[in-house]
């Protein structure tokens, strides 16, 4: 229905033509309420399912101890932070955090963001410039694809996971400009697989390239839950070791782990830091219970990437380096279908699709938690095995 009452049409027009657009080739999204309850159990306004979709991979977001951590901050100091960190956002719960965050990555110092999001187009700018460059892995994280537009530097892609790619970039390019920053995903979020950090920080050291890493997928899961590098004996070679408290942490913010002054500087210019209101005081002290659960509990940790296997070992798929297993079907229709069918079995996965992933790849992507339960995974084979899906 037009509305011609209104003096901005045209925005309402560009709008439904964005959307026609998103339709036709089949990748508008619409968003579905998810109730989420305890043990990976969520309610899609349909039917209740076992969740195979969440990044929640050690189950602390519904923790008991966390949720009391969270509730009992709350009562002390508020819901919100009430400004910045600079101003009077800055919680004592943010030292403690920060603390543990240095401590449990073994580096020097660390930093909260807001989120995954704001920590990498904040860092990012933060460190590279126009007259830099940055050498990226293609299948980097649309948030680190922000940061380095953010930054401005001259951007070269290198082939997924492959160093002599990356190389051959850096043979050509690096002494065009004053400093270099290699960015790459710990673990890749549709894809699961690790970035070969060790090679990658011999490169580095080579070529006088910063190396930064995303840990999102790879803390709480691998290198005994403290994250990629570790995972690959590389954790001299890392400098930059960036993740975020919202997938295993179970709460949300995002963080800078690395040496002191590189930590230091993000308190002045990075820009997502300074000028945004900071983390609820819940959500600190939530994040540093969790970190506390996960020192404590080195099964918890590792029964994730165990799950992970045995499913990928049931379906005949590769045997997967972190939580996260896709089931490449191909096609976003087919995709969409594979997933409906799974819920209709109370399955949750979220079908995959492009620009999220290359045309052509749309997927499943599995993601196992340590409160699923082994009847859970029987089931989520049983099903998949119904629907043919699999090798
Ligand atoms: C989820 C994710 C982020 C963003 O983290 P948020 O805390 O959700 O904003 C960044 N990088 C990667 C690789 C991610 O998977």
């Amino acid at each position: 229905m037009k509305n011609t009452t209104v003096y901005y049409q045209s925005l309402l027009d560009f709008a439904d033509n964005k959307l026609q657009i998103l339709e036709d080739k089949n990748q508008r999204r619409r968003l579905q309420p998810s109730a989420r309850s305890l043990h990976m159990q969520v309610n899609n306004g349909q039917n209740e399912c076992t969740s195979f979709t969440d990044n929640d991979y050690l189950g602390l977001s519904t923790h008991p101890a966390v949720i009391q951590a969270s509730m009992e901050a709350t009562k002390l100091y508020g819901v919100g932070a009430g400004a910045s960190r600079l101003v009077t956002g800055n919680n004592p719960l943010y030292g403690q955090l920060e603390e543990k965050i240095a401590n449990f990555k073994g580096c020097e110092a660390a930093i909260v963001f807001g989120s995954g999001y704001l920590a990498n187009i904040g860092i990012i700018p933060a460190l590279a410039g126009p007259k830099d460059l940055i050498i990226a892995d293609e299948l980097i994280h649309t948030c680190i694809h922000s940061g380095i537009a953010l930054s401005r530097a001259t951007c070269h892609y290198f082939k997924h996971n492959d160093v002599e790619d990356a190389q051959r970039l850096l043979a050509k390019h690096r002494a065009n400009h004053p400093n270099t920053m290699i960015i790459v995903d710990g673990v890749y979020s549709m894809d699961g697989d690790i970035a070969p950090l060790d090679e990658l920080g011999m490169l580095a050291r080579q070529y006088d390239a910063w190396l930064m890493s995303d840990d999102a997928h790879a803390l709480g899961t691998i290198g005994n839950g403290t994250g990629s590098a570790s995972a690959l004996g590389a954790h001299n070679l890392v400098p930059l070791q960036m993740g975020t408290l919202s997938k295993a942490i179970g709460a949300y913010g995002g963080y800078l782990a690395g040496p002191k002054p590189v930590i230091n500087l993000m308190k002045s210019r990075a820009r997502s830091l300074v000028y945004t209101t900071g983390l609820p005081p819940g959500t600190l002290a939530a994040a540093l219970k969790a970190f506390e659960i996960i020192e404590a509990e080195p099964e918890r940790v590792a029964r994730p990437l165990k799950l992970a296997s045995q499913f990928a070992s049931a379906l005949n798929l590769n045997p997967p380096q972190s939580p996260i297993v896709p089931l490449i079907i191909g096609d976003e229709t087919a995709a969409m279908k594979a997933s409906a069918n799974l819920a209709a079995q109370a399955i949750k996965v979220t079908a995959i699709r492009p620009p999220t992933v290359p045309t052509g790849t749309s997927r499943l992507r599995f993601t196992f938690s340590a409160t699923h339960s082994d009847s859970d995974i029987d089931k989520l084979i049983r099903a998949c095995r119904n629907l043919n899906l699999g090798n």
